[in-house]
C-alpha cells in the first residue's frame, strides 16, 4: 500500500525501474562500527516514536537487540537497470496457476468476499486479485519483520529517512495495541506487512477488523485482510460494478496521439472515434470518461482506461500493475485471456538506452526536456514528432527498434 517498497518478487518485476534508490555507503566500515551506528541510530528514533503514542517499555522490548535486516539493505540499494516487458510481467502477475487458485479462493471464501464487497461497495474479484498479486493468496507474505525492515530503512542513510521512521513508529504502536504480537508482524524486506501488504502507516488509515475480534489482523485473519484491502479501495474512490476498462481495437485509420492518459472522452465519443470492443460488444455507461491506453505501443493491446484503474494504482503506481489486477480480476471471474498479442519481438528501453535515445531525439531537434533517463510527457511527445516526421505510427512508444532507428539514421 503506497508502495514505496514491496516484496522482491513484485519489487523485482514492477516496470518501474528503481523504485528505491537508498545509499548504503557502509560497505568499508568494519562491523563493531557498523552495530553501534545502527544502535545509535534505532535509539534517536525514540523521540518521534513517543510522539506517535508508543511507550518507552514498547520501544525498549522491540529495539533490544535490533539488527539490520541484511535483505533489506541489499535489496533496498539494487538498482533495476533492466526493465521487464509488460508482457513477462504479466506472463508471471496473471499466471495460469494464479488465475485457477482465485478461482478456488473465489470458492472457498465466497459468502465472507459477497458480504465485504457488499459492505465496502468494492468488487470482490479485484480484492482477490490483489491478494493473488501481493503475496500469492497468502502463501509468501515476505518472510520479514515490519519492525526490523522498517528500522533498517530508517537507518541506513537513504534519502527517505524520515518516511521511514514514520512507518518504523506506527509498526511499534500497532504492536503495542496489541493487533500482532512483534514475532508474528510478516512483512516484505520493504515492510509491507501481512497477507494484502499495508505499510505500517497505511494500516494505520485503512486497516479493518472484519471478524469483530478487536484486532485488524491482516496477518492471521484472513477477513480481516480482505475488509482492509476493501475499504483502502473504497476510500480512495471505487466505484462499485463498473470495472477497471476495456480492451478495444483501434480502426486503421486513427489518430494515435490521443492515446494519451490526459486525453479523456467518453466512451460514447471513442465509439465515434471508430473504437470497437473485440467481438463487437457495447460499452455499459456510454458516458464514463476514458483514456486510451498502449502499454506497448500501437503494435500490443490497447485499452479504454476507467476511473478504477487508477483506484488501483493507489495500491501500487504502475500501469503494469493495475492492469495486472484487473486482468486477473477478470480471468477470476471467467472471462479470458486479451483478444491481441503482446509484440514479444520487440522491448522497452532501460534507463541507459532512454537517456541515448533522448540524446539522439534531442540533437535531432525534437526536444525531451533533458536527459534523465525518464520517459516524461516531453520526451513521448518528442517521440510522437519523430514518428510522424518519419511517417511511422505516433504511439510515443520507446521501444528497441525505435532506438535502433535513431542510431541507424
Ligand atoms: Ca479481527
Amino acid at each position: 500500500m503506497l508502495k514505496i517498497a514491496k516484496g522482491p518478487a513484485i519489487r523485482a518485476a514492477t516496470v518501474l525501474p528503481c523504485v528505491l534508490a537508498l545509499g548504503l555507503g557502509a560497505a568499508i566500515v568494519p562491523k563493531a562500527a557498523q552495530a553501534d551506528a545502527f544502535d545509535s541510530c534505532v535509539a534517536s528514533k525514540w523521540p518521534a516514536a513517543k510522539r506517535a503514542g508508543v511507550t518507552r517499555a514498547t520501544f525498549d522490548a522491540a529495539t533490544r537487540g535490533l539488527r539490520p535486516d541484511p535483505d533489506t539493505v541489499r535489496l533496498s540499494n539494487k538498482q533495476a537497470e533492466f526493465v521487464k516487458p509488460i508482457w513477462e510481467y504479466l506472463d508471471t502477475a496473471v499466471s495460469a496457476k494464479r488465475i485457477s487458485t482465485g478461482r478456488d479462493m473465489m470458492r472457498k471464501h465466497r459468502d465472507t468476499l459477497a458480504e465485504i464487497g457488499r459492505r465496502y461497495q468494492v468488487d470482490p474479484e479485484v480484492v482477490l486479485a490483489i491478494w493473488g498479486m501481493e503475496t500469492s493468496y497468502g502463501s509468501f507474505m515476505g518472510g520479514h519483520n515490519a519492525v526490523q525492515a522498517a528500522a533498517t530503512l530508517a537507518c541506513n542513510g537513504g534519502r527517505r529517512g524520515d518516511f521511514w521512521s514514520q512507518q518504523f513508529a506506527a509498526a511499534l504502536k500497532i504492536v503495542q495495541d496489541g493487533h500482532v504480537p512483534l514475532k508474528d508482524m510478516n512483512s516484505s524486506w520493504g515492510a509491507a506487512m501481512g497477507h494484502t501488504q499495508f505499510i505500517p502507516t497505511s494500516w494505520q488509515a485503512y486497516a479493518a477488523d472484519y471478524d469483530g475480534d478487536g484486532k485488524r489482523d491482516i496477518w492471521r485473519s484472513i477477513p480481516d485482510a480482505f475488509a482492509s484491502t476493501a475499504n483502502y479501495l473504497n476510500k480512495h474512490g471505487w466505484r462499485y460494478q463498473e470495472t477497471w476498462g476495456y480492451e478495444v481495437e483501434i480502426p486503421t485509420s486513427f489518430d494515435h496521439r490521443l492515446a494519451d492518459s490526459k486525453s479523456k472522452r467518453t466512451l460514447a465519443e471513442w465509439q465515434r472515434l471508430g473504437i470497437t470492443r473485440p467481438g463487437g460488444g457495447s460499452f455499459p455507461r456510454p458516458s464514463d470518461p476514458a483514456y486510451l491506453l498502449y502499454p506497448a505501443g500501437a503494435n500490443g493491446p490497447a485499452f479504454l482506461i476507467l476511473r478504477n484503474f487508477d483506484v488501483i494504482k493507489r495500491y501500487n503506481n504502475a500501469d503494469a500493475y493495475a492492469l495486472a489486477v484487473g486482468h486477473l480480476s477478470d480471468r477470476i471471474i471467467g472471462s479470458g485471456d486479451f483478444s491481441k498479442a503482446w509484440p514479444r519481438d520487440e522491448r522497452p528501453l532501460s534507463r541507459v538506452e532512454v537517456q541515448e535515445m533522448q540524446s539522439l531525439l534531442t540533437r535531432r531537434g525534437f526536444s525531451t526536456g533533458g536527459v534523465d533517463g525518464q520517459i516524461g510527457p516531453m520526451t513521448r511527445k518528442a517521440i510522437r514528432e519523430y514518428q510522424i516526421a518519419e511517417g511511422k505510427v505516433p504511439d510515443g512508444f520507446a521501444s528497441s527498434r525505435l532506438l535502433s532507428d535513431l542510431k541507424r539514421r
